[in-house]
Formats: C-alpha cells, structure tokens, sequence
C-alpha cells in the first residue's frame, strides 16, 4: 500500500485498517531518505449491526483503542466514539456518517474539533447529504474540517470501488514531518480534493483568494459558500477572490468549493464577523 502510494506522487499516507494499528516504523526507516512519511492510524468500530457501521479514524493512534459500546441514540454513539479516539491524543475523523445513520442532528452531539469525511471515495453513493450536513454543523458553531479519502479496500484493482487514487487531503505544512502533517490535520491547515489541485488559497479576515491548477480542457467553477450552504458567489475560470462585507450573524463563515470536469476540490471553512 505505501509503495502505490509514494509511486503515485503522495507525500503521506496513513494506514487505518478495521480495529489494528499497523506498526509502520519499519517502512518509514525504509523511506528515511525520501519525501514520504506512512503514518499509524486505526478505523475504530463500535461493536453491533454491521448493517449500520459505526466507524471513526483514529489518525496518528499508537496502540489499540477500545472502541465503546453502541447504544441506541445515535448522536450518544457518535460523541463517544470520538472522545475515546480524542482521549488516545489520536486525532478523531468520523467516517461515511450517512451508512451509519448519522445526520448533523447526531454529529452535533459531538464536542471539540474533528474531521468529517464528506467524500469517501469507496462508493460515492454513500456521501449524500453529507456535504449538507458539514453545512449545518458548521452553522450551530462546530468546529468541523471536511475531509476526502479513498477508504481503499483494493489496491490491485484502482479502476474498481474501493480502489485506491481517488480522494485526498493536501496539508499545509513547513516541512514534511509526521508532527507536522497531525498538526495540519488537527487545525483544519488543509484541502480535500478528488482530483482537483490548488495552486494557493488565502483568507485574511476579509478577502478569500483562490487559484486553481488548470484542468486541460475543462472550466473551472468556483463557489464561495456561507452559512447554511448558501452560494455567496460563484465563478468560472482558474481563480477568483470573494471579499467579505456587511453584518453577519454569529457562526458565519465561508469556504470554497471547486468543481472541475466532475472533480472536487473543498477548503475549510474561515469564520467572518464575531
Ligand atoms: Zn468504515
């Protein structure tokens, strides 16, 4: 798995196999002279319905964690899922939130920051409404960074589901260190993207720049996006700047979403106003 990933151009990748932390000291001793770091990591199961899994990341776990038992409220399931991951110094991403039942009136039960896979590349079905919910969640105040991922099951087939290649993150970082990158995850310093590539990005309180690596033969749409999912604006090209002005209501924020040739990218969310 880590040498598809490092052959295709990822810089990391962090292994999350079902209640198992992979020791991954060997292989980073083996790529010690070379721009890629695997970082350890466990997929926390709550026990019970396999029919409606329950599953959580625990991005940077050490050691096994125990995953509590579910309960019948939902939203309780959630909440303690990622305190057991977030008491570990692991960081928390909820998972496919849809194919555990999962809609924001559960994840706001959750406390703290976490990540929120809104684009599981395993079977894009599994992500609807979730993007939606990220909105909502983002609108009572939450402190959620959306994420894409592969949730790769088969990496000898890229072209099946679950095949590797297709979702991704892109952290902001000073230099290429497994501290470095948890830190990015941890603080909401990155971008999630299934294909389309940032050239920068930038919020300064006012004014939101972003510039994208063109797609050939594609246009760009670019959509700033604020409370409650609302389309503030909206252009074609490879860049554009949205300034933010007027009163706003508390918990507004904006964030960016470009789509290209069927391809996503997303930045997180920038708080405005109070
Ligand atoms: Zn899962």
């Amino acid at each position: 798995v880590a040498e598809w990933y490092k052959a295709n151009g990822y810089q990391f990748v962090v292994i999350s196999d079902h209640d198992k932390v992979t020791d991954v000291s060997t292989l980073n001793k083996k790529y010690s002279s070379e721009k890629f770091i695997v970082i350890p990591g466990e997929e926390v199961s709550m026990a019970g319905n396999p029919q409606v899994p329950h599953h959580a990341n625990a991005i940077g776990a050490v050691k096994l964690i125990e995953s509590p038992e579910r309960g019948p409220h939902g939203g309780r399931n959630a909440r303690l899922l990622v305190d057991c991951i977030r008491r570990t110094g692991a960081i928390p991403m909820i998972n496919h939130p849809a194919c555990g039942g999962w809609g924001y009136r559960e994840l706001l039960w959750i406390r703290g920051p976490y990540l929120l896979e809104i684009a599981n590349m395993s079977d894009p079905g599994i992500n609807v409404g979730v993007e939606e919910a990220w909105d909502m969640l983002l609108s009572y105040g939450q402190r959620v960074y959306a994420t894409a991922t592969d949730d790769m099951h088969r990496l000898e087939s890229p072209e099946s589901k679950q095949g590797p290649g297709r979702g991704w993150v892109v952290c902001r970082v000073k230099a290429l260190t497994q501290k470095d990158i948890l830190d990015a995850l941890r603080n909401g310093n990155f971008y999630a993207s299934t294909g389309v590539e940032l050239e920068d990005y930038s919020f300064d309180g006012k004014k939101f720049e972003v510039k994208v690596k063109p797609i050939q033969g594609c246009t760009c749409k670019i959509q700033f996006i604020g409370k409650w999912g609302k389309i503030l604006q909206e252009t074609e090209g490879t860049s554009a700047v949205y300034e933010v002005s007027g009163e706003h209501e508390p918990n507004s924020y904006v964030r960016c979403r470009v789509i290209c040739g069927g391809k996503t990218a997303w930045t997180q969310a920038f708080r405005i106003g109070k």
